[in-house]
């Protein structure tokens, strides 16, 4: 390999460098409109260059990626809400019929912590009158809360899960782990990133043992009400009773 590579070194460089730039083209590559390809996402397979309306749209769906705008000279990072971006909670992320959309560019400012980073969003909730609550609206969509009456932060399942593993398989503690996600959030000020390794371990050990507990006990059924039922898999009962290890070890040794 490193005999095939090193006559390559340049070229290979060049490929990777040409990616930090804008290219000639700068029209947006979903809607074709030109001198409107400001925005790049980080996350998306193959990303060209997007306008905002596109950029926006394009993230209902994904709005835990990274977005670059051009500067005129270089990418710099922004922010989905500074684009516009609300994240609607409910109707399976779509907007609620009784939100009043004049509250979109109000201050209900959401903190989300995922795996790669820690995401602030402009959020609409649910207004429906026998809508769920809050803190239900947040778990269909896979968001632990950190508090339950008027949640402002979350964390993904995903997120959890990742925390989990990285912690039973490279001995990371919550602390390190939430120093990880602030240089991930922002490489150069990872002190403005204002996220609580403690509040981590609350939602961890909230969210995972009464599930350990029901699936051990053999008690977990989900009824379907067409006859069929739904019981967790043999590889999420072996991952959830080796987090149950990780999280008693951690919880004894921190409380
Ligand atoms: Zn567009
Ligand atoms: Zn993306
Ligand atoms: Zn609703």
């Amino acid at each position: 390999m490193m005999r095939e590579w090193l006559p390559l070194q340049d070229d290979f460089q060049h490929a990777i460098l040409s990616l930090e730039g804008r290219g000639t083209d700068d029209s947006c590559t979903s809607c074709q409109a030109t001198n409107a390809g400001k925005y790049r996402c980080e996350d998306c397979y193959h990303s060209g260059l997007l306008c905002q309306e596109c950029c926006v749209a394009y993230h209902a769906r994904h709005p835990f990626h990274s977005i670059r705008q051009w500067t005129g000279k270089y990418f710099q990072s922004v922010a989905l809400q500074a684009l516009g971006f609300v994240l609607h909670f409910g109707h399976g992320g779509s907007p609620c019929p009784a939100y009043d959309h004049r509250y979109d560019n109000s201050g209900r400012e959401f903190t989300v912590v995922d795996v790669d980073g820690v995401y602030t969003h402009r959020v609409a909730w649910c207004e429906c009158t026998n809508g769920p609550e809050r803190w239900k609206q947040l778990l269909q969509a896979k968001l632990y809360p950190a508090s339950i009456q008027y949640p402002k932060t979350a964390f993904t399942f995903r997120q959890l899960q990742y925390y989990g593993i990285d912690t039973l398989e490279c001995g990371v503690t919550a602390s390190s782990f939430m120093t990880k996600l602030r240089r991930l959030t922002n490489l150069h000020h990872p002190e403005t990133v204002a996220v609580c390794s403690i509040c981590l371990l609350v939602e961890f050990r909230q969210c995972y043992l009464p599930l350990i507990h029901r699936i051990e006990a053999g008690s977990w059924e989900e009824s379907h009400g067409n006859g069929t039922t739904w019981r967790p898999s043999a590889h999420l009962v072996l991952l959830m009773t080796q987090i149950e290890h990780l999280v008693l070890v951690i919880w004894h040794g921190f409380a």
